[in-house]
């Protein structure tokens, strides 16, 4: 069905355009058909018309980085550093093994909650524990399709043991331990390859194009250099993004350290650094890896909320900027930014880069927090001729914000108020490849209580905090020790906010 939307404030984020106007806005199947001033265009027999005076029309949020597989655990931890964090997330407990119907619902369960917010795309680096499945795969693919979200979803699996993606840990676990850490992966890459097969195959391009494949090695030091060049040459061969984590974590940094070249280098000399990379955190990096990145033509995914709930540090935010780095935001997982809304991620990305600077010229501004978040994430799903701006032509993911609502009023000015007040809460309406798919507040393609029955019975029956915790705690000792080794190694760089001066004071 035609829909029109009359008389809104269009930000349409294409260059050319003003920056904001009054306009109508003709959506014919699922793209953007013609965009007018007011009353310019005839309303044929059939077309649904959307009053929307008052109301803002932009883009649909990308959500830049993510990860679905844990959208149930949110709240379930207290903040704990990345490689301690892992032991509770995702351990290797049969029960954890998904039925296809929970990673459904589960999968459902953020869609849900990222279409009320006005997140039209997703990049979902799903992981599988302990290895995909192709009857899970294709549960969490088919969620996507059935919540009329545009998704790109990559398999986020290692071939390497554990033993070397650490520093430090193999000389301090005693040999019971160390023995359980050098065990391969359940799955060898050719099984990881096969079900990479199944995705593509199955899913890229589906849904009138709405789903698509994406690659993800996890990590440098997780995936042997025969993995990593077969997930490569996948990539290029159908032109899909490459998701990769790099340098999240100080003890990230120190490993590379010890093996003599940064995990960015590694990356790069291994040949998997290039434009279709998703650099994912790179906040451990240095003047060489930014270098690297830039010459390479890869986007960096930054999660801001996530990199504070870990502890892990802060992404040197300008200095990617001025090597014309393109950057895209996301939330990362539920479990480690446990909202999935990206209003708060684009917040918290034009707020946190304020103290690593004195001078305020360098801090990061609202529309190029905006232009992150939209035109950026566009980029980093390489869909940039399709989605993250309003023109004829291109794909109709947008989102209707009422304006008569606190974060707008008085209305000062547009940017700021979407990146410094909107919380998603003035989302009315949210299509997707022009499709309604929320409507004041309702979703048209999910009947959410059943949704949530549905999670909190399925939830119920899976592994729980006590036995993960049960799962951890032989290993909690040694991790403390590689973790605090690492905190203490000389790296001449930090990226984070120490008060050293306050430490040892009276405890309040
Ligand atoms: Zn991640």
């Amino acid at each position: 069905m035609d829909t029109l939307f009359r008389g809104a404030t269009l930000r349409s984020f294409t260059p050319g355009r003003p920056h904001t106007e009054q306009a109508d806005i003709l959506v014919t199947g699922s793209v953007v058909a013609e965009i007018a001033p007011p009353g310019g265009i005839a309303e044929a027999p059939g077309t649904r018309v959307v009053e929307a005076g008052g109301h803002l029309i932009m883009p649909g949020l990308i959500n830049g980085h993510f990860h679905s597989p844990v959208n149930h655990l949110k709240g379930s931890l207290d903040s704990l550093p990345l490689e301690i964090f892992m032991l509770y997330e995702s351990p290797g407990l049969p029960g954890l093994m998904p039925s296809p119907r929970f990673a459904y619902v589960r999968t459902m369960l953020a869609a849900a909650e990222m279409l009320k917010s006005g997140v039209t795309s997703v990049q979902d680096d799903a992981f599988f524990v302990p290895f995909p499945t192709p009857d899970v795969v294709d549960a969490v693919l088919q969620a996507y399709a059935d919540s009329g979200m545009r998704a790109r979803v990559a398999l986020d699996q290692s071939d390497l043991p554990e033993i070397g993606k650490l520093p430090f840990l193999a000389d301090l676990v005693p040999a019971d331990l160390r023995a359980r850490l050098a065990a391969p992966p359940e799955a060898s890459a050719e099984a990881l390859l096969d079900s990479y097969a199944h995705l593509i195959s199955r899913w890229h391009g589906a849904s009138e194009g709405r789903l698509m494949a994406a690659i993800s090695c996890s990590a440098p030091q997780r995936v042997s250099d025969r993995y990593l060049g077969a997930l490569d040459d996948l990539s290029k061969t159908h032109d899909l993004p490459f998701y990769v984590h790099i340098l999240e974590t100080r003890a990230q940094r120190v490993l590379g350290q010890l093996q003599g070249r940064s995990l960015v280098r590694n990356f790069a000399e291994r040949g998997a650094l290039s434009n279709r990379s998703n650099v994912i955190h790179a906040i451990w990096v240095d003047g060489d890896d930014l270098d690297l990145i830039a010459a390479a033509g890869a986007t960096v995914a930054h999660n801001p909320i996530s990199n504070l709930r870990l502890g892990s540090g802060v992404m040197p935010f300008r200095a990617l900027r001025e090597r014309g780095i393109p950057i895209c935001l996301g939330t990362d997982e539920a479990i480690a930014d446990d909202s999935v809304n990206m209003w708060s991620v684009a917040k918290m990305a034009g707020l946190i880069h304020n103290i690593g600077d004195p001078d305020y010229q360098r801090w990061p501004n609202a529309p190029e927090v905006l232009a992150c978040l939209i035109g950026g994430g566009a980029h980093a799903m390489r869909q940039s001729g399709r989605i993250g701006a309003l023109a004829p032509g291109m794909q109709a993911d947008l989102i209707m914000l009422d304006l008569d609502t606190y974060p707008f009023t008085p209305l000062n000015d547009l940017d700021r108020q979407l990146v410094y007040c909107e919380n998603g809460s003035s989302v009315r309406l949210t299509m997707v490849a022009g499709t309604i798919v929320m409507r004041d507040g309702m979703l048209t393609t999910i009947d959410e209580r059943s949704l949530r029955e549905q999670a909190r019975a399925l939830a119920a029956e899976q592994a729980g905090a006590e036995q993960t915790a049960r799962e951890a705690a032989p290993w909690l000792p040694y991790y403390r020790s590689m973790y605090l080794r690492a905190a203490a190694a000389d790296l001449r760089m930090d990226r984070t906010a120490q008060a050293d001066d306050l430490r040892g004071g009276p405890q309040c």
